[in-house]
Order: structure tokens, then C-alpha cells, then sequence
């Protein structure tokens, strides 16, 4: 039976206010946009939204998946808005960033698994602000053909950082990422490294759906032996009851020496703490490891 668990106190967090974050709320609502800062009620807004930097989700917000930890809506999606590309790059203007994420659910349903939507939001964004930096959260682009036909595609009009989260150990992906294969994952970011060597690729793991230090430190050396540059490292907080439980709340110490580790394998930045996400400092990590 899966532990109810207390949140201890550094998870805890303030919550945030001030009119930066209130104005760039508004200029979203004016362009119906949807960033994961606000979504997932991000502990970060703050900070993110104060230093120019902010997730986007595009391609809808329903999944063709349905992972155990994840809050976003399951079921068949609309087919992407032709005009998104071009509203999201006014927004990006609009609000002044300067490192922007663009993520997507899955569109298990597209036959390049959105790979053109993504680009053709990359192409908008540099039209728009071409001084600022993108960094793109993909899905796998699991399935015949598609990994293919997505990294042609974006070979096209490539991001500054690449990112792809494997998310978990590879023995828990029955349970928590029905759907994804964790070696279908790996081999999407060494081939698209291997393909843009001057990108940066990146990925991310959650903790706290029942790993074990070992089998992290397993997963970590994994995401080296791909050729993954970057790495984000973080605790896994329940959105509702009816998601994965957590099954254990990683202290500071754990999260340091899993910081220490990625280092020691050669990561050229690691992010790594309880309120980490993917896109957490996403503007600093990749300026510190050279890559923007
Ligand atoms: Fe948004 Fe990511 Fe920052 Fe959270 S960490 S506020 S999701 S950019
Ligand atoms: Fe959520 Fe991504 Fe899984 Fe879809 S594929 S359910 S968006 S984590």
C-alpha cells in the first residue's frame, strides 16, 4: 500500500505575488496562450516569470497518453492551430522573455507527432525576437517512422537546447509511463546530438515514485552514455489524489550528492533539488554550460 506522506519543510513554498507576474498573467489571457508555469501552479512563477524566462504547452491540452503522475487531460486531441505559431511568438514579444520553453503533450494521433508545429513555432519565435533563446520539451515521437520524420523535420530550423525527460527508472515505466519506452527515449536524444552536435540536449528525472538511489545513479549514467549535456533532478509532488502517490520526499542531502554524481559523470550542468523542474533555471543552466 503506497505511504501517505507529510510534506516535509523544504518542500513547502511561498506563494508568490506582485504585479510582474500579474502583468504577464494578463498578456497571456489576451492571447488565450497556456504556459505550464501557471497549469501546474509552479512553485517558481516568480522567479522564472521576473527573469524573462517561461513553459509554454502547445499542440492542445489533451494527451494521447496517460502517465500516473501527470495532470493533463487524456483523450483525443484537436488538430494543431495553424495559428499558434504566429500567437505565440507575439506573446513571447508581448512579454519581453529571453529563454523561452516550448513543451507539448503527446500527439500520439500526428504522423510527425507535431515535429512541424514545433519548428514552425521556433521559426515565429527567432522572426519575432531573434535574440531570444529556445529551448524545446519534446515528446518521444514513439512510433513507426515518426522518430525519423521528426528529427528531419526539425533538423530544418533546430532549438538552442534540446530537451527530452525520460522522467523515471526504466523498471517503473510499465507502471508509471504506460506508452513510453525508456531505450526509444535514450536513443531520441543521442541521435538528435548526434545530428546537431552544437545544441545542447538535456533531460529530466523525477524522484519519488519509488526509485532507489542505485537505480538513479543507473539512469544518470544512461543519460551520459547518450550524450545528454544537461540534467534536471526533482521531487515528484502529487497534483491530485488520484495520481501516483509519492512514495518518498528525497532530502536536500540526497538531491546534493545526485548533483555531486551528474557532475562526476560529466554533465556540463546539473540542476538538482525538491523544487527543480525541467524548465527551472532553464535560462542559467544552459548559459553556464556554454550552450547559448
Ligand atoms: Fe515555468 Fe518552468 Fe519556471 Fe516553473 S520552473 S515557472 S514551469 S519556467
Ligand atoms: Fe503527461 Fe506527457 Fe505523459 Fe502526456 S505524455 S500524460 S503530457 S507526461
Amino acid at each position: 500500500d503506497a505511504p501517505v506522506l507529510r510534506k516535509p519543510s523544504w518542500i513547502r513554498v511561498r506563494i508568490p505575488s506582485g504585479n510582474a507576474v500579474a502583468n504577464l498573467k494578463a498578456k497571456l489571457r489576451e492571447n488565450r496562450l497556456v504556459t505550464v508555469c501557471e497549469e501546474a501552479s509552479c512553485p517558481n512563477i516568480h522567479e522564472c516569470f521576473g527573469h524573462g524566462t517561461a513553459t509554454f504547452m502547445i499542440l492542445g491540452e489533451v494527451c494521447t497518453r496517460r502517465c500516473s503522475f501527470c495532470d493533463v487531460a487524456h483523450g483525443r486531441p484537436k488538430p494543431p492551430d495553424a495559428e499558434e505559431p504566429f500567437k505565440l511568438a507575439q506573446t513571447v514579444a508581448d512579454m519581453g522573455l529571453r529563454y523561452v520553453v516550448v513543451t507539448s503533450v503527446d500527439r500520439d494521433d500526428l504522423r510527425d507527432g507535431g515535429a512541424q508545429h514545433f519548428v514552425d513555432c521556433i521559426r515565429e519565435i527567432r522572426t519575432h525576437s531573434p535574440r531570444t533563446k529556445i529551448e524545446v520539451l519534446t515528446p518521444d515521437f514513439r512510433g513507426k517512422g515518426r522518430m525519423d520524420r521528426a528529427l528531419e523535420i526539425l533538423a530544418t530550423n533546430p532549438p538552442d537546447v534540446f530537451n527530452h525527460n525520460i522522467e523515471t527508472v526504466p523498471d517503473l515505466y510499465p507502471n508509471v509511463r504506460p506508452g513510453a519506452d525508456y531505450q526509444w527515449s535514450l536513443t531520441l536524444l543521442k541521435r538528435f546530438k548526434a545530428q546537431h552536435p552544437d545544441v545542447g540536449t538535456k533531460s529530466g528525472v523525477m524522484l519519488g515514485l519509488g526509485e532507489t538511489m542505485e537505480q538513479v545513479e543507473n539512469t544518470l549514467r544512461d543519460l551520459r552514455a547518450h550524450d545528454v549535456d544537461m540534467v534536471t533532478i526533482g521531487q515528484y509532488l502529487q497534483p491530485t489524489p488520484h495520481h501516483h502517490p509519492v512514495m518518498k520526499y528525497w532530502t536536500p542531502d540526497e538531491f546534493k550528492q545526485l548533483e555531486e554524481f551528474g557532475y562526476a559523470l560529466g554533465f556540463t550542468h546539473v540542476a538538482s533539488g525538491p523544487l527543480v523542474r525541467s524548465s527551472y533555471h532553464a535560462d542559467r543552466s544552459a548559459a553556464e554550460a556554454g550552450l547559448v
